[in-house]
């Protein structure tokens, strides 16, 4: 037996007893003749001593141990005398009278302890180095007792567990597909599913009426911080239901993993805020509710006075920041030149001070009457000691969209957002499609299989564009702090309202016969009407986790150029390989 106890798990009620542990040396040090070893493993650290009279051989094995050396100890619990209070095992050590080295360690490339001294792509170099840090345990730990806590609320609610393939055809659901070549069908390719929907949707015709998989799956796209290419969900579909049935049903699956496994009650039921509403009113379709700072449309208040590029705009906004007439001109400036990066795409900002005293500053005062202003900021709902913001432009929006970036960011200046508190709410009533004046066509808003709502449908069939924009659908995403944490819709199930999506969307009856001949024969025998949705799982974790990096949440990330730089992946594949698979690269790989 290697061990009787882990290093996390001795207590002062365990003293006298002889125990053996095994585990890592997370560091040893000497301090007049005695030997302290402090013992590592998945469950905790335990302070080892061997004593300064201890037989020579044992004393001298102690002192040569080095950092990360896996060790075996046998001894007796000891109360000590110094309570170490951060650590649980804290009042014990072991008094050591065997110690077996198992295996020599190399010296680790940075310090393996909860404040690392490795930089990023050290540790992810020397990733399962990182994995034996405190904050990756626990990462990894509360992912793990989510997942559980995930499958016992729907096998509860009788959901099965159904596994569908990775090598597939593509499903479009917005991004590139990661393809894979098939040796047996030369010139043929797989793709990786970016989600497994054509596949939950087909259950939902084979009668499984409650599906759900912890899932992987694939995007091609450029990363950020909270993208990876390839990320859980948590992806699930049922059958004979409503919207309100899907909504029911996984906010209580919210709710239940934030009671067990945070200890918080969310809102019973939660809020729901419509799509539009929540455009209009927080610029963003993943509104942080946590603080306030709405935004005001005041684009009637502001006409008329001469201000041309207020007077040009065909929408004009506002939100008041709490508390911040007091930003000096260094911090205005400041905050100019970000809403004109590109990421904001802002031309300027047009600020309003409404000091505590009562008076008015603005960058407008040349323009508007401080009556008029009053009235603005009266529309914005200001109070004294606030700082409005004005922007403005051609396309509702797109203003709206820059007001709710900078009213993040203002929620961020100004420590609004406390990732401890948690503010879930559903976004619903989404637009089922988007024009893309680009390409001159309709996107799917959400994925080509959601349907529209069924009131709306006459729309849907109306070739006019001002119809096709106003149909909205069944479809919802659940929001958490200005994350998007999930969503889904109610579906199409009928192959000929199936074929007339593909055709708004400007996909030729050939081409859609081509990729989507499946579904659209599968619905012609017998699909029920059927909904579901997916949440993705590694935000989930993150957010539960108080944090923004869902790679913390991830036992083997890849870094931003998608590359995992432990195994070195992607790399190139052999001549032979290639030849097997009949591929001819444009540029032959280098040597
Ligand atoms: N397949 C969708 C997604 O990955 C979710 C859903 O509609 O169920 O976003």
């Amino acid at each position: 037996m290697y061990r009787t106890h882990t290093c996390g798990e001795l207590r002062a009620e365990n003293k006298g007893q002889k125990v053996t542990l095994a585990g890592w040396v997370q560091k040893a040090r000497k301090l007049g003749g005695m030997t302290f070893i402090d013992l590592r493993d998945r469950y905790g650290i335990t302070q080892l001593v061997v004593e300064a009279d201890a037989p020579a051989k044992l004393v001298e094995t102690a002192t040569s141990l080095g950092r990360e050396f896996v060790i075996q100890a046998t001894g007796e619990v000891l109360e000590r005398q110094s309570k170490n209070e951060k650590l649980p095992t804290g009042d014990i050590e072991i008094k050591v009278s065997e110690i077996k080295v198992l295996n020599k360690a190399a010296i680790p490339p940075f310090t393996i302890e909860d404040n690392s001294d490795g930089g990023d792509d050290l540790r992810m170099k020397y990733r399962y180095l990182d994995l034996r840090r405190g904050p990756l345990k626990e990462s990894l730990t509360l992912r793990h007792r989510l997942a559980h806590e995930v499958r016992n609320y729907l096998d509860a609610k009788g959901f099965m567990e159904i596994e569908t393939p990775y090598l597939i055809k593509s499903t479009p659901e917005g991004a590139r597909d990661f393809v894979v070549p098939s040796r047996m069908n030369p010139g043929e390719f797989y793709a990786l599913p970016q989600s497994p929907q054509t596949f939950k949707q087909l259950l939902m015709v084979a009668g499984y009426d409650r599906y759900f998989q912890i899932v992987r799956c694939f995007r091609d796209e450029d990363l950020r911080a909270d993208r990876q290419p390839e990320f859980t969900q948590i992806d699930c579909e049922m059958s004979f239901v409503e919207q309100e049935d899907v909504l029911g049903t996984f906010e209580g699956m919210m709710r239940s993993l934030f009671k067990n496994v945070l200890g918080v009650d969310i809102p019973n039921p939660l809020p729901r805020m419509s799509w539009f509403d929540a455009m209009d009113k927080y610029g963003s379709d993943k509104p942080d509710i946590r603080f306030g700072m709405t935004i005001h449309e005041i684009t009637d208040a502001v006409k008329g006075k001469g201000f041309s590029v207020l007077d040009d705009a065909a929408y004009v906004g506002a939100i008041a920041v709490p508390g911040a007439a007091e930003y000096t001109r260094k911090q205005l400036d400041e905050l100019t030149e970000w809403v004109k990066r590109p990421q904001v795409g802002a031309k300027g900002l047009i600020y309003i001070k409404l000091s505590a005293d009562g008076s008015i500053k603005s960058s407008i005062d040349k323009f508007y009457s401080p009556e008029e202003i009053k009235a603005i900021a009266d529309k914005v709902e200001a109070r004294p000691g606030d700082l409005i913001f004005v922007m403005s432009g051609p396309a509702k929006r797109k203003v709206q969209t820059m007001l709710g970036v900078l009213r993040i960011e203002m929620g961020n200046r100004l420590g609004l957002r406390n990732p401890k508190e948690f503010a879930p709410l559903w976004i619903v009533d989404f637009p089922l499609l988007e024009w893309d004046d680009e390409t001159q066509r309709f996107y799917a808003m959400h994925h080509p299989f959601t349907a529209p709502k069924p009131e709306h449908e006459k729309w849907f069939y109306s070739n006019a564009k001002e119809d096709l924009e106003r149909v909205c659908a069944n479809a919802y995403d659940f929001v958490l702090n200005g994350t998007e944490l999930g969503g889904g819709s109610i579906r199409i199930h009928n192959a000929d309202m199936q074929k007339r999506m593909f055709e708004v969307l400007g996909i030729s009856p050939e081409d859609a016969e081509y990729k989507f001949g499946f579904i659209i024969n599968a619905f012609k025998f017998g699909a029920p009407p059927h909904g579901g949705l997916a949440f993705g799982f590694d935000r989930v974790c993150a957010l539960f986790g108080g944090s923004d990096s869902i790679r913390d949440y991830i036992a083997f990330p890849k870094n931003n150029q998608g590359r995992d730089v432990m195994i070195d992946s992607p790399s190139r594949i052999d001549q032979e390989q290639l030849d097997e698979l009949q591929i001819d690269l444009k540029s032959a790989p280098e040597a």
